[in-house]
């Protein structure tokens, strides 16, 4: 079931999620939703809290759906390393409209359990590094705008209290 993405000025993307206790059917029935709510939107990746949804889940793809059987699911996430660098033009789909060029680790290796609660170790580089950055990003109650440095973050955020005050946001 697509579910209803929550934009930036919830709180839901401000708070830290809760670990999940155990990976159960009703854990499943979460991440199938966000993995179809994320091609459909579509995006390359989806938090739970993007759908309201206040636990530590996450969905990556970073074909967007082009090829079958690449959807990345983490449950409880944590890095284990983070190394170098990179710059590259980052958005979100609950700042639709607005990317940014973002400052982040090059290389991020994840360690999380997948939809059947079994460990996984996701080591990724440039784009999908940058993918699981930003979704753990989402997990902690942070956004890419949070990364930003002051002027870029602002002209962003105004923009978007200029669309919240239109109604159009
Ligand atoms: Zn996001």
């Amino acid at each position: 079931m697509i579910r209803p993405i929550v934009k930036y000025g919830d709180p839901v993307l401000t708070r830290p999620a809760a670990s999940v206790t155990e990976v159960t059917d009703e854990t499943r029935r979460l991440i199938d939703d966000m993995i179809e709510t994320m091609y459909a939107a579509p995006g390359i990746g989806l938090a739970a809290p993007q759908i309201g949804v206040a636990l530590r889940v996450c969905v990556i793809d970073i074909t967007g759906g082009r090829r079958g059987g690449e959807v990345i699911t983490l449950v409880n996430p944590e890095f284990v390393e983070r190394t170098g660098m990179q710059l590259e033009e980052e958005g979100c789909l609950s700042l639709p409209g607005h990317n940014a060029t973002v400052a982040r680790p090059e290389r991020a290796v994840v360690r999380g359990l997948d939809r059947n609660g079994l460990e996984i170790t996701i080591d990724g580089t440039g784009l999908l590094a940058r993918a699981l950055q930003h979704e753990l990003d989402h997990l902690d109650g942070t956004l890419f705008v949070n990364r930003l440095r002051g002027l870029t973050r602002d002209l962003i955020l105004r923009k978007v209290r200029k669309q919240q005050r239109a109604g159009t946001w």
